[in-house]
């Protein structure tokens, strides 16, 4: 059986952080999601460190849509990482965490007005701009506060990089970014390029998610940085900034064969400064955006077994407190996961089941056909690497109020996130008013 970070088994019990899970259960209650902070630490200094170790300037931002909240940003901020937002809440909660306004970049590719000028009152790091209607209320917004904002252009290389390849193709069908082949990022380049408050600093791209090659970030550093080198030629204009994205893959299952941290940098930076050779230009800073594999495999939902149902012959089901509610994934992309009873982790996995939801859907099933411990009601569940797009994708579906969300590490744990209540549930809620006709 395959385990994460600092898990372990003792006396049966599967602990993280030093802490057993089932006492994390019952203290708590569940679903409850449990974060392996020092895994996250760790994955985060992978990326740092190697870029350090090769002497490369660099800023590795948390892609914090992955799982976002004020202690997993103040967990940012102690490891000295960069944070991408990509909303006004996901801004206004880095705000609320104290994290370092110059080190946040926006994303997004319908910013409002209202978000915009958060981003400015902030005086954040960076806007990534998505589009040309972005550039026009970015030229609106800080001519009126005569205000410098520091931009990225984000660009579609044609590149989609999947799981186990990648496609190249002339023009990205992508609702992100200026099209790098047609003419869009060129054009993009001339609005902005002589503004008075809005200083490019380089070109963005973001190629996909659960990548497991290096190829496809390296074909990527190479066409970006080609249109850099152009720049250069023709307006004489360097770029200081290259943000490769995210997307690095990590271990869901055993089909899953992820690269470490330091590889996708080492090959990464080994592109660059070929093409940055080829081309005639300085080396630029390099950013990455790591958001699944700085918070993925350190996260982990307990649930409490109830139901049992049997269909002779074909499958045996087991019914779990949560479901699509607290992790989306299972019916938005057919995500799989592995999972173990918590407090029979020693015990031989001798039985299959299908872990159910208890939301209102037939499609809301966590893991088809696991192996697992016999089960019976009231054991706990534990299912890994829900750490990211988890709980930061997770609704009210069914009034079912969001879990809580705790923190583990070196023998300590604290709640980060309360369970939500049934008030908190009706909190929003107005009576009716309008009179029967
Ligand atoms: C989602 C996203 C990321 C993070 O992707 P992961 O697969 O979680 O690493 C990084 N950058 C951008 C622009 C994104 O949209």
């Amino acid at each position: 059986m395959h385990l994460y970070g600092t898990q372990t088994i003792e006396n049966g019990h599967l602990t993280i952080g030093g802490i057993d899970t089932v006492e994390l259960a019952k203290q708590y209650g569940t679903p409850l999601f449990v974060y392996d902070t020092s895994l996250i630490r760790k994955r985060g200094r992978g990326f740092k460190d190697t870029f350090e170790k090769l002497g490369v300037t660099a800023q590795v931002a948390y892609a914090s849509k992955a799982f976002a909240c004020v202690a997993a940003y103040q967990l940012a901020a102690q490891e000295n990482l960069s944070l991408d937002v990509v909303s006004g809440g996901e801004l206004y909660t880095a705000i609320k965490a104290g994290f370092p306004e110059e080190r946040i970049h926006f994303h997004g590719n319908n910013k409002s007005i209202a978000e915009l000028e958060l981003a400015f009152d902030t005086k954040i790091g960076c806007i990534v701009v998505d589009n040309f209607h972005e550039i026009t209320l970015l030229k609106e917004i800080s001519e009126a506060r005569k205000q410098k904002m520091s931009i990225l252009l984000r660009v579609t290389p044609g590149i989609e990089a999947h799981t186990h390849d990648f496609i190249t193709t002339g023009q990205a069908d992508s609702k992100f970014g200026f099209d790098l082949n047609n003419g869009q990022t060129d054009e993009a380049f001339a609005q902005v390029k002589d503004h008075e408050f809005l200083c490019l600093l380089g070109l963005h791209c973001h190629i996909g998610s659960q990548i497991f090659e290096t190829d496809g970030f390296a074909l990527a550093a190479r066409k970006v940085m080609k249109k850099m080198g152009e720049w250069k030629q023709a307006h004489g204009f360097e770029c200081s900034v290259l943000n490769l994205g995210g997307g690095f893959g990590i271990r869901y299952t055993e089909e899953d064969k992820p690269l470490e941290p330091h590889v996708y940098v080492e090959e990464m930076i080994k592109s660059v400064q070929a093409e940055a050779e080829a081309v005639k230009l300085t080396m630029p800073e390099i950013w990455i955006e790591p958001g699944r594999s700085l918070v993925g495999d350190a996260g982990t939902s307990l649930y409490t077994v109830g139901s049992h149902k049997s269909v002779p012959g074909i499958r045996e089901y087991i019914a779990v407190d949560g479901g699509m509610s607290d992790n989306i994934r299972p019916a938005l992309y057919d995500a799989k996961y592995e999972a173990i009873i918590a407090n029979k982790a020693d015990k031989e996995k001798d039985a299959t089941y299908t872990v159910a939801g208890k939301l209102c859907e037939s499609g809301d099933k966590l893991i088809i056909d696991a192996a697992l411990q016999q089960a019976e009601a009231g054991d706990i569940l534990a299912i890994f690497c829900t750490g990211a797009y988890g709980y930061s994708m997770a609704s009210n579906y069914n009034r079912v109020p969001r879990p809580a969300v705790v923190f583990a590490e070196a023998g300590e744990h604290q709640l980060v996130i309360k369970r939500e209540s049934y008030e908190d549930i009706v909190a929003n809620d107005l009576p009716l008013t309008l009179k029967k006709g």
